[in-house]
């Protein structure tokens, strides 16, 4: 499909080339012609001069010659000159035409193939996240159909129709929480976000008190007081959500080593967010940021997770300016930072 499409932009790109070329060439053939013209009629002129005796002593022809008379046959030269000149000029132009069109459209093949390279990927994107998300769709209701199918076909009693039921409803609750999270993710992308001046010292700690009250742990805190960001408090607020319910659903079955730290330099503070879970192997570091992407150790373990948080938690450092830096050990640790502009 791409490949048309190259073509077409190619050939378009060609087109308004020749239409340029072509008013271009017939303004330069005008002028150069009429420049030729007058040229010949000044010649013409010069030698009419010339035999009248009007011209300087030196242009005379030595005395007892006679001149030329500006007769047919020297007409008739001129006139084949000016023809010739014309021929001439038509035909360097043609030449330099082809040229340029030639080059041209090499060079239009090369420029619609990066015009439309974005563009390819961008559908590619949108390919890959339909199909994810309508695999993520259909697993939750195959297993719900079963079910019913099943429960269906065979006489249960009351408190099997109910373990079906509340199996039914662990599914509809995943397919809740998934196009929850599609949600929150393309209305970050394609929304611009509000920003306003916050203290963001306060944003985390308050997030981290609720968030050990909840779970019932503790988050080694190391947050510097009074340090202030431009920033979306509920994005940011889902931000910190994202990472510290990665850093228990991945702390294994011990009890989670969460810790979170705020600190600023000059002009800028960071956030980190660490925890001591199974880690992320670092071949897989660009790619958890990926829609749908759950690394194989994840799988492994058996959590649940449809792989949009991390890529609704770059969005959200993406929509602040910043981008989310991991440093992580596979088996140690995982540590998510990121950079904000202090306000
Ligand atoms: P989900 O947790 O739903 O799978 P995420 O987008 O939040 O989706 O995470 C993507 C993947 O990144 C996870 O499947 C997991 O493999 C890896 N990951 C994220 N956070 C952590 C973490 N704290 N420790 C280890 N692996 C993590």
């Amino acid at each position: 499909m791409f490949k048309s499409a190259t073509i077409k932009l190619t050939l378009f790109y060609v087109l308004a080339i020749s239409t340029v070329c072509i008013i271009f060439s017939i303004s330069v053939y005008g002028l150069a012609s009429s420049r030729i013209d007058n040229e010949a009629r000044r010649q013409v002129d010069i030698f009419q001069r010339f035999n009248a005796g009007e011209g300087s002593p030196a242009s005379r022809p030595p005395s007892g010659q006679q001149p030329p008379a500006v007769n047919d046959e020297v007409r008739q030269e001129i006139r084949q000159q000016i023809q010739n000149d014309r021929n001439e000029l038509l035909r360097n132009i043609l030449i330099v035409n082809v040229f340029i069109v030639i080059f041209g459209g090499i060079a239009s093949y090369f420029f619609a193939k990066a015009t439309l390279k974005p563009i390819g990927s961008t559908m590619e994107k949108q390919r890959r996240f339909t199909a994810d998300a309508s695999h993520e769709l259909r697993t939750p209701l195959t297993v719900m159909k079963a079910e019913i199918d099943l429960a269906l076909e065979q006489d249960l009693s009351a408190d099997e129709l109910r373990e079906v039921l509340v199996s039914n409803l662990e599914e509809v609750q995943r397919l809740s929480d998934l196009s929850e999270q599609l949600l929150a993710l393309t209305s970050v992308e394609d929304s611009s976000i509000c920003v306003e001046k916050l203290d963001l010292s306060s944003l985390v700690n308050e997030f981290v008190d609720s968030f050990e009250q909840k779970h019932d742990l503790n988050v080694d805190k190391n947050i510097e007081p009074q340090i202030h960001v431009l920033g979306e408090p509920s994005l940011l607020k889902n931000y910190m959500q994202i990472l510290f319910d990665n850093a228990v659903k991945y702390s294994g079955e011990d009890q989670p080593v969460i810790s979170v730290s705020l600190m600023k330099n000059s002009s800028y503070c960071v956030l980190v967010v660490r925890d001591e879970g199974i880690g992320i192997d670092l071949s897989d570091s660009d790619k958890i940021f990926d829609r749908f992407y759950r690394s194989n150790e994840a799988k492994k373990v058996g959590k649940q997770g449809y792989g949009l948080g991390l890529s609704l938690a770059s969005q959200i450092a993406k929509k602040h300016g910043s981008k989310i830096h991991l440093d992580s050990k596979l088996g140690e640790y995982s540590k998510f930072s990121i950079q904000l502009k202090i306000a």
